[in-house]
């Protein structure tokens, strides 16, 4: 038995590769990411699928390999077909980017393995989460008594939001069918599916209108509360958007939310796009009465620049939150402040989870604020010249972009428009110089570009220019 164990021991220990076996693996993979990085401001953002890659068809075996052709092989398969998240010609969807500083914050957080699930068995993480927890109520002006979470994106933390709504408004399941939301065209996809994720696939949904700007109109709003209540319905939560992914339209927050307030109605904000602004001035003033919602979602792996994999929802009645995801803590009292020694396990759906707070703390206190804010805020100047150039070559655009999204097409003779602009935006793509999106509003088919990479900066925006008005010229050329 023993002489097994010994076998075993010495096949097992692999997994705990010596000093000089991590210093091989390390160096590979250091000089795999740094080789990356510098050649990273002439790649291209975006490359066709190369179909015939097929090496992900071997299985695994029984034994390892050579760390350098793991690291070749891997690096074949994953580095180079779709899309470049980390470039700054990234400018599609809602892009970030991922900070290097944060990536060194996972390797130390994952080597120590650290548990910031439950106090007790790390104090320290468990405070550092809670002190950038709150660090963001001081963002979005929340009292001391709010809960929050750090999740793995703005999906989980709206589906954290609408489980908590549920509970802490107590809502029976014989009241769904009369339950009744309130949104906007434009609000992000992932808000429905957590509404049957959490059981409430029954409810109403109600679209209400939106201004010129896709911005939800609060008397429109207010009308359909009225109707509602008439109608023996209940009006349960609204759901407003702080930067919509389609065009970055902001909600006006303040108007909705003395709605809401008047009407007892759970005041959702999603801001997982736009609530990083609010280090800017400008995103403060377009964020102006976020403070009156009773749930917000931030996601860090957007508007702060973070990798994939951070998310936060805030909810101001924290007692609530506390009580939704710690049913059997009978020693909560309803009004105990939230302290620093929250549990993130007893505040969420997950129990052991990555030390989400260190990925988000490190670049905060290596940088400091100042170039968060100088990011955001040039992010925001180079879409208003994004957007103002792109005019002068003949393009249209719905408006100015409230924050990074610009929304524009190439006008052509009706009924061409959308098919141009669909050939415009393919062509663009195939090449994949730089990467946008396009998308359908009110039936037309605009091309999208939103500055959110922190490595996209003037030289960035202006290659793109250049390379959008030469593909429109092209095809100019050939459109029959
Ligand atoms: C991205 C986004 C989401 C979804 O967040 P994930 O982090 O992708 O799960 C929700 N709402 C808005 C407005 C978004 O931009």
């Amino acid at each position: 038995m023993m002489k097994s164990l010994d076998a075993l021991e010495k096949i097992a220990k692999q997994l705990d590769p010596n000093r000089e076996e991590r210093r091989y693996i390390r160096t590979l993979i250091i000089q795999h990411t740094e080789k990356f990085l510098e050649k990273l401001p002439n790649e291209k953002a975006y490359s066709n699928p190369d179909k015939s890659n097929t090496s992900w068809d071997e299985d695994f075996i029984e034994e390892g390999s050579d760390p350098s052709q793991v690291v070749r092989l891997t690096s074949r398969q994953i580095d180079h077909d779709g899309i470049n998240a980390a470039s700054g010609f990234d400018m599609a969807y809602i892009p970030g980017g991922g900070v290097y500083t944060s990536a060194l914050a996972d390797y130390w957080s994952d080597i120590t393995n650290l548990y910031s699930g439950v106090f007790f068995a790390n104090p320290g993480a468990v405070r550092l989460e809670n002190q950038i927890i709150s660090w963001l109520f001081s963002l979005v002006s929340y009292p001391k008594t709010a809960c929050g979470n750090l999740t793995s994106g703005g999906s989980i933390a709206n589906l954290t939001a609408i489980i908590t709504a549920r509970e802490v408004t107590q809502l029976k399941a014989k009241d769904h069918a009369h339950c009744v939301i309130y949104l906007g065209k434009q609000t992000h996809h992932c808000v429905t599916k957590a509404l049957k994720m959490a059981g409430l696939g029954e409810v109403i949904l109600r679209y209400i209108e939106l201004d010129n700007g896709y911005r939800m109109i609060p008397a429109q709003l207010e009308k359909q509360i009225k109707q509602d209540q008439l109608n023996g319905c209940i009006p349960w939560m609204i759901v407003a958007s702080a930067g919509t992914t389609d065009t970055g339209a902001v909600d006006p927050l303040e108007a909705i939310g003395s709605i809401a307030l008047k009407n007892k109605i759970w005041y959702h904000v999603d801001a997982a796009y736009g609530g990083f602004f609010l280090l800017t001035s400008t995103g403060k003033k377009l964020l102006k009465g976020i403070e009156a919602a009773d749930s917000i979602v931030l996601d860090p792996h957007k508007s702060l620049f973070l990798p994939y994999g951070s998310g936060v929802i805030l909810i101001k009645n924290g007692a609530g939150m506390k009580k939704t995801f710690n049913d059997t803590a009978a020693y909560f009292q309803d009004f105990e402040p939230i302290d620093m020694n929250t549990s993130p396990a007893d505040v969420s759906i997950e129990l052991t989870r990555p030390f989400r707070g260190l990925r988000m703390w490190l670049p905060l206190k290596i940088h400091g604020l100042a170039p968060f804010r100088a990011a955001l805020n040039e992010k925001l100047i180079l879409s208003k010249y994004f957007y103002k150039q792109i005019l002068t070559f003949g393009f249209q655009s719905s408006g100015p972009p409230e924050l990074t999204i610009t929304t524009f097409w190439y006008p052509m003779d009706r009924g061409e428009n959308n098919d141009f602009n669909k050939e415009l935006i393919q062509n663009i793509q195939q090449e994949g110089k730089i990467f946008l999106s396009s998308t359908m509003i009110e039936n037309r088919f605009v091309i999208r570009l939103c500055v959110l990479v922190f490595r996209t900066h003037k030289r960035e925006i202006d290659i793109a220019l250049k390379n959008i008005v030469q593909h429109k010229d092209e095809l100019l050329k050939t459109w029959p």
